[in-house]
């Protein structure tokens, strides 16, 4: 099996054996950090290419070891979603997301805020109830949240995902195809599922600007999402040139390094008092 570096602890995958010592040692690590307040929400602006207008953020998790330091999601959200504990992190992170969007509300104004789920979420029948339970105890209406999911956890049984994303797109939830592209997946879904957004891969994006072929794929898809009445987002825009020319596409929303990185909850609050500044 392929060894991957794991917060500084080498474990075994993708055949995790979930019995190993190392996959318990870094499940009660995980467990440990969830219940001690070792994770944190970031938040990724999302903007309007016409206006500059801040419409959205994604959510995305960190966790704050207190000796390694800033972990990133690639180093334990596959391991979560190989023992099934990312269900957890996703809970936590619509709770949290909640209590801050709340926060968000009286001086910021209306904000989308974006939630990865995965193909565990996908999986479980019990998931739409769950969330639907955390937005009444928050007071929070699901149409202020959007859903992120690549194409993979889609494929991996797409009559239960399916029914998992009726289900929450009836509660109000928006839902949108991350890594849109990068999937090999028949574009059948897409008039099948009740999706309301497209994101466009970075690995496209980031190209566009040198590679022909990157720059064709993100104008199709730019039309192909507005064809089915779709919103389109692009991810990784880490140069002016990019963001222009994603204008110039009619490409809805821009998210990215130029614009502004992942950050915690209270430096995203001044990031965008000062740039609607
Ligand atoms: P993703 O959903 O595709 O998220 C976008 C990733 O691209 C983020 O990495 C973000 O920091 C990064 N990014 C944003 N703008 C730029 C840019 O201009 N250039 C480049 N090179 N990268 C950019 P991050 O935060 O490290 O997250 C990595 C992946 O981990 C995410 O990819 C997502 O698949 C997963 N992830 C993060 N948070 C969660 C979570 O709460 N739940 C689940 N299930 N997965 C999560
Ligand atoms: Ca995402
Ligand atoms: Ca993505
Ligand atoms: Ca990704």
């Amino acid at each position: 099996a392929a060894k991957n570096k794991i917060a500084g602890v080498l474990f075994y995958t993708p055949a995790l054996d979930s019995s190993s010592s190392l996959t318990l040692s870094l499940l009660s690590d995980l467990r440990y950090a969830l219940q001690n307040g070792e994770l944190r929400l970031f938040l990724q602006p999302k903007v309007a290419t016409a206006t500059g207008q801040v419409v959205a953020a994604e959510a995305l998790i960190r966790w704050r070891h207190p000796q390694r330091g800033l972990v990133p999601p690639m180093e334990f959200i596959p391991f979560a979603e190989q023992t099934g504990f990312v269900r957890q992190l996703t809970i936590w992170m619509f709770e949290t997301a909640a209590q801050q969007w709340r926060g968000l509300q009286p001086t910021e104004g209306h904000l989308r805020i974006a939630i990865n789920l995965s193909t565990r979420d996908l999986m479980d029948p019990d998931f739409p109830q769950r969330l639907s339970s955390i937005m009444q105890e928050s007071d929070v209406s699901p149409s202020a949240f959007c859903l992120e999911i690549t194409e993979s956890a889609i494929m991996d049984d797409p009559q239960r995902a399916e029914a998992t994303l009726y289900k929450l797109s009836e509660q109000g939830f928006k839902l949108s195809i991350d890594d849109f592209g990068t999937g090999f997946s028949s574009l059948a879904y897409l008039k099948r599922l009740p999706v309301n957004e497209l994101k466009i891969d970075k690995s496209f994006v980031m190209a566009m600007d040198k590679d022909e072929s990157d720059a064709k794929i993100v104008k199709s898809t730019i039309d192909l999402a507005h064809n089915l009445g779709l919103s389109v987002v692009a991810e990784g825009v880490e140069n002016k040139v990019l963001l222009d020319k994603l204008r110039e596409l009619h490409c809805d929303e821009a998210q990215g390094y130029f614009i502004a990185k992942p950050m915690p909850f209270d430096e995203f609050v001044e990031w965008r008092a000062r740039w609607n500044a």
